[in-house]
């Protein structure tokens, strides 16, 4: 593993809650207690026990349809296991440039896919024009081209903006016309979810999608996602995928079991209405310090912001850990479940100090990170 440079002299160290990602955070409450209880006794292994039952039961209430749901580790496994699951290796699937399957996953995509290849597209605010999709699919009919099988989107997208019910089921008609199947990562789908007060059903499957990979991880989760399978042929075999990906937990009820309890008592709800709120507060605070540019609006739990390099340094020389994304000049922070009004306060105050009197000596560039986040 790389090792993270620390600095123990920070306060916020101390404090102990950053902005650098969601998945800094640690495990919920609900999460941890849900974990707690599924630790009695001994039960079938590899999800044939009582809680896996259940947590399936669970989602397919959420989205109030049938639909079918494994559970694997991460959020790259369950991206690439779904694309495998629809994309045969002549394939490919189209994304946006930023998209997490195309910078974050490591090929993963390309791997368990036999190599389906990806096909990037711009799109402003992080979301794909689809005007840019349907060019992509049409440039080409010929034997020669990898066959577009599928779509993939981001929601909430990597840039922290959220994709409304209206713009998903245009891509799904879009879909529809060009023979592709929807893919949705939702790595941060809650976050969306709550953004957006709509109901799990428009946002997917009444949208066209196909398959979701619905993350737990960032609203709270110690680990695991679901791949939720609208597309049931598509599911056909696909516990054998997960066992030969390495993705099949044999203690399965401590990932499913958080499951019950985060959905049925809304506890999801309860933590990302709280990650979002703190975006929001950190996107006011930080917009009225002149000199910072606000990079896109902040529609889920993540604020963007345009700041000098000098500014950055010394943020992270007084111990805050974010990521900067090269080139765009942006820093990103992240709000979490936990995220504090008074955390956000901390960072807004130091921001506002360092862009009225950034140290002069740009501090070690040890401290946080310009590689790209999750
Ligand atoms: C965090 C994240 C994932 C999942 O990443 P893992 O580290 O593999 O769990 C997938 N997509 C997006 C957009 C993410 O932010």
């Amino acid at each position: 593993m790389k090792s993270t440079p620390i600095n123990p002299k920070s306060e916020h160290h101390r404090i102990n809650r950053q902005f650098a990602s969601d998945n800094y955070a640690g495990i919920c409450p609900q999460a941890w207690d849900a974990m707690q209880q599924a630790n009695t006794g001994h039960t079938p292994a590899y999800g044939e026990d009582p809680w896996t039952t259940k947590a399936t039961d669970t989602i397919r209430n959420f989205f109030e349809t049938n639909c079918e749901v494994f559970f694997v580790f991460n959020g790259t496994a369950a991206n690439s296991l779904a694309v495998s699951a629809l994309c045969q290796p002549y394939h490919s699937v189209i994304c946006h440039e930023t998209a997490h399957l195309e910078t974050d996953e490591c090929g993963a995509t390309e791997f368990f896919s036999n190599g389906t290849k990806i096909l990037l597209v711009p799109g402003s605010h992080g979301k794909v024009d689809l005007a840019e999709v349907e060019k992509t699919v049409k440039r080409r009919s010929d034997i020669h081209y990898p066959k577009p099988r599928m779509l993939s989107l981001s929601q909430a997208t990597e840039v922290g903006t959220v994709y409304t019910a209206d713009e998903l089921s245009q891509a799904g008609e879009l879909c529809d016309r060009l023979g592709l199947s929807l893919h949705v990562d939702g790595a941060r789908f809650v976050n969306a979810l709550a953004h957006l007060n709509t109901s799990p059903a428009d946002l997917t499957w009444k949208a066209g999608v196909d398959v979701l990979c619905f993350g737990g991880t960032k609203n709270g989760m110690a680990v695991g996602d679901a791949i939720v399978f609208f597309n049931i042929d598509a599911a056909r075999d696909f516990e054998f995928r997960c066992k030969q990906a390495g993705q099949l937990a044999s203690k399965m009820r401590f990932l499913s079991a958080p499951w019950i309890s985060m959905l049925e008592n809304n506890h999801w709800h309860l933590h990302a209405a709280n990650a979002n709120r703190c975006a929001s507060i950190l996107e006011t605070k930080l917009q009225q310090i002149p000199g910072v540019r606000l990079l896109y609006p902040s529609q889920a739990n993540s604020v963007f912001v345009e700041l000098p390099p000098l500014v950055i340094e010394t943020l992270r020389s007084r111990g805050w850990l974010f990521y900067t994304f090269i080139g765009v000049g942006g820093a990103r922070f992240v709000c979490a479940w936990d995220s504090t009004e008074t955390d956000v306060e901390a960072l807004a105050k130091d921001v506002q100090q360092a862009m009225n009197n950034p140290d002069s000596q740009p501090a070690s560039p040890t401290h946080g990170t310009t590689e790209d986040p999750s």
